[in-house]
């Protein structure tokens, strides 16, 4: 596909989520400002992002440090300004190369994390990382996330950093379950949360089957890929 081709099929299918954003947004009566669109550009290329950038989305989703580290460093070679959020599962001894390019992590799933990452952003960085506290909603360990009863632990260890800020609680719902019954549950823990942490106010939730159902339920953050991008390669 040429590069303008490339372009203007991304500029259709950006026209068309932001319609929905915005139609589900009134739906329910929420300001489309409460939005912010992450476009997860996973396994595409950096010139995607490019293209992205210039249609106005400059909110960039990356879930494997080494794709994510590379990307940001292409992007910033051209001189565009994005925000990287990174996404994914993040290793221990990832968090010193997230924290120099990252300036939302949405994966803190574990105390462990938190510590290394404050100690990267102390290193590297001369302003906080603002982070989402990430919940499984099912316990199935490979989509990753804390079971319900460890969030509480590790909002109150990130809040103990002010290299840190936390924005909110993050999910990824389980394949098999119904969209808003796994946002409904989402909301119930977020907002528990909340009570003890009112500054953990966003909800990082809703990826490309299921943003509407997400934006009903008060997501803040859509972490949206293949709608936006098409399909990816399964993962090897
Ligand atoms: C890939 C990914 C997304 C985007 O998924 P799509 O279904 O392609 O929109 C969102 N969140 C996380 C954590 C991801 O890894």
């Amino acid at each position: 596909m040429s590069t303008e081709d490339r372009h203007a099929r991304l500029a259709a299918s950006l026209a068309e989520i932001r319609t929905r954003i915005a139609g589900a947004c009134e739906a329910v009566g929420r300001s489309r400002q409460e939005v912010t669109l992450v476009a997860v550009t996973k396994t595409f290329p950096a010139v995607d992002v490019l293209a992205l950038a210039r249609l106005g989305v400059r909110d960039i989703g990356e879930n494997r440090d080494q794709e994510a580290a590379a990307k940001a460093a292409a992007v910033a070679e051209k001189q565009v300004e994005v925000r990287w959020h990174f996404v994914g599962r993040l290793q221990t001894n990832k968090c010193k190369s997230v924290a120099r390019y990252a300036d939302v992590v949405h994966s803190v799933d574990r105390i462990s994390l938190v510590e290394p990452l404050a100690r990267a952003v102390a290193a590297h960085r001369d302003h906080p990382l603002h982070v989402f506290a990430q919940v499984s909603l099912d316990q199935d360990p490979s989509r990753g996330g804390a079971a319900t009863s460890e969030l509480e632990r590790i909002a109150t260890a990130i809040t103990a950093h002010s290299e840190l800020r936390l924005l909110g609680v993050m999910a990824v719902p389980p394949l098999d379950v119904d969209p808003d019954s796994a946002y409904r549950r989402l909301v119930e823990i977020a907002s528990a949360l909340r009570e003890k942490f009112p500054e953990a106010a966003a909800l990082s939730a809703g990826m490309s089957g299921d943003f509407e159902s997400a934006i009903r339920h008060g997501a803040t953050h859509l972490r949206i890929g293949s709608a936006l991008l098409g399909g990816r390669p399964p993962l090897g």
